[in-house]
């Protein structure tokens, strides 16, 4: 199995678009991690076949989220009422956060821990009270190559026959960037990227290789495996029959 995830970040609509499009071009299954409310979002929820909505929630100071870690999770399951899975901004986490998701929302899986070049990824369960929540560890993350400047690690491991679990962001999918430069001078010149229209996007736009090219890459190898699922598929498989 292999799970592509989206941490959705505030992108505007146009570039959310120029991801779901792509996916649906590739009939290709993927979560996103949404963060804030738009039509986007809306068209993200026509097609459940093939994507997951979780929630994305900054526990950070100053979140616009909320201030309390109750304020933010209810504020994020209000846009995405029917979500069963989150990962959370920054990967910011604690104990206090995961029994407030085990006590207070349907969450019961989420993907907020990287482990590059760990293997494999074993899925494991935090329990607390009657509940639980089902962690799964990930090993791929496209800032993350960026940062450790490992853009030449593919993304899929052909050898693990284990689960999988890729994040993405779309401002980097779209910018086609190949380090953290190419966003930091995006909104050197946007400033608010909420606000960015397409046509100064595209202008920074990086030509030859980099996440534009890794991400329809594995898009591509997906529809031709038919490997693709979603995160909220994992747990039944793997937890057949638990209380959430
Ligand atoms: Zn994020």
């Amino acid at each position: 199995m292999i799970c592509l995830t989206i941490d959705i970040d505030w992108a505007p609509d146009f570039i959310i678009d120029f991801v779901r499009e792509s996916l649906i071009d590739h009939d290709v299954r993927a979560t996103f991690f949404v963060t804030h409310e738009s039509p986007a979002l809306q068209r993200l929820k026509d097609r459940p076949d093939l994507f997951e909505l979780g929630i994305h929630p900054n526990f950070l100071p100053g979140s616009t989220h909320g201030q309390s870690i109750g304020g933010v999770l209810e504020h994020c399951m209000a846009l995405a009422p029917s979500a069963t899975s989150m990962r959370t901004h920054c990967l910011h986490q604690s104990t206090p956060i995961f029994q407030k998701v085990i006590t207070d929302t349907a969450i019961d899986t989420e993907v907020s821990l990287l482990m590059p070049g760990i293997r494999p990824h074993m899925p494991f369960e935090h329990r607390y009270g009657d509940g639980s929540l089902l962690r799964i560890p990930y090993g791929w993350e496209d800032t993350f190559c960026m940062e450790s400047r490992d853009m030449g690690r593919p993304p899929i491991d052909p050898a693990s026959t284990g689960l999988q679990v890729l994040a993405f962001h779309p401002i980097h999918i779209y910018l086609n960037s190949d380090s953290m430069d190419d966003y930091a001078r995006l909104k050197a010149r946007v400033g608010n990227l909420a606000k960015a229209n397409i046509a100064e996007v595209d202008e920074v736009v990086r030509r030859g290789f980099g996440m534009r090219s890794r991400f329809l890459q594995v898009v591509r190898q997906l529809q031709a495996s038919g490997r693709s699922t979603m995160i909220r598929d994992v747990r039944p498989q793997l937890l057949p029959g638990s209380p959430a």
